[in-house]
């Protein structure tokens, strides 16, 4: 066990779908998971004209589970269930990959819009990694207001609330958001560990002062966190109980071993096992040639 710690982690740009450029805080060569939480990327806020919002065409998962929090825009996420569901500010969608599942995921409508959002992945445990896919849109999530912030619960337990998307593993997940000063001590499981990466304006969390485009990783054995902001802010804090292992990720996949990569990677090029996305016109991704493999940390 770690104990607490004061990490500041660099996130670094990375480019999803076509030509959107997202900061990505996990994995990075000092970090590769929080918890269960093995991938975090944030999109915006940024206001982008017609046709150019996210445009993701099908390409599919395994292992994982897709966490998308909508904070600002819309984007409608199609899967190869069947799911074809609109996900708007204050919603959670939940995509559970198992053994496997393919999406597409594209910005509602072609005019103008904005874009704030985070995407996380969580790494399913052994138990679960072969599992059937499933899919859950969270319209509602637990909300309330707690020293000047507006909290809303977006994984596990806090202040009385649970939160509705179905995980797999101990997780914690909050967002913070101030419109001006507010300071409060947050009370977290001292088993867990924890990061917070501030998505707007900036706040100061254990003393610490984030801006975006800084992970902050707090390690475990903090039984709570003061978090402060002086003016406008939002903070994601994400923590889970230490998943007691790395796991390999791979393009769009969380597996264990290579051979976990290359079976995926072929069977999906080859459109073996991982379903049709009906009603996108967007093109299927193709997945690249595993020979990199390993290249299994991104440039930070
Ligand atoms: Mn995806």
């Amino acid at each position: 066990m770690s104990g607490p710690v004061l990490e500041r982690i660099s996130s670094h740009r990375a480019e999803v779908g076509r030509g959107l450029t997202v900061h990505r805080a996990l994995p990075t060569r000092a970090r590769r998971m929080v918890g269960a939480w093995c991938f975090l990327d944030h999109a915006g806020p940024y206001d982008h004209g017609p046709g150019e919002g996210l445009r993701v065409g099908p390409h599919p998962h395994i292992g994982l589970q897709t966490f998308t929090w909508m904070i600002e825009g819309e984007v409608l996420h199609r899967d190869s269930l069947g799911y074809e569901q609109v996900i708007r500010p204050g919603q959670v969608n939940l995509m559970t990959a198992g053994r496997g599942i393919a999406h597409a995921e594209e910005s509602v409508g072609e005019g103008a819009g904005r874009v704030h959002a985070a995407q996380l992945w969580i790494a399913l445990p052994d138990s679960e990694r072969h599992r059937d896919p499933a899919f859950q849109h969270c319209p509602q999530l637990p909300s309330f207001a707690e020293g000047g912030f507006a909290i809303t619960l977006l994984a596990g337990e806090a202040f009385g609330h649970t939160a509705p998307p179905q995980v797999f593993t101990p997780l914690a997940g909050m967002d913070l958001s101030s419109a001006g000063p507010a300071r409060l001590r947050l009370p977290l499981r001292e088993d867990f560990e924890h990061a917070a990466l501030c998505l707007e304006g900036a706040a100061t969390v254990a003393g610490e002062r984030i801006e975006p485009g800084v992970l902050l990783y707090l390690g475990s054995g903090r039984g709570h966190l003061d978090v402060a902001a002086e003016e406008r802010a939002r903070v994601l804090l994400v923590g889970g109980e230490p998943f007691g292992h790395d796991v390999l990720l791979w393009w769009n996949f969380v597996g264990r071993t290579r051979e976990d990569m290359e079976t995926a990677t072929a069977d999906w090029n080859a459109g073996r096992r991982f379903g049709k996305v009906a009603g996108t016109t967007l093109e299927r991704l193709h997945a690249p040639d595993v020979a990199a493999l390993r290249l299994r940390v991104p440039p930070a």
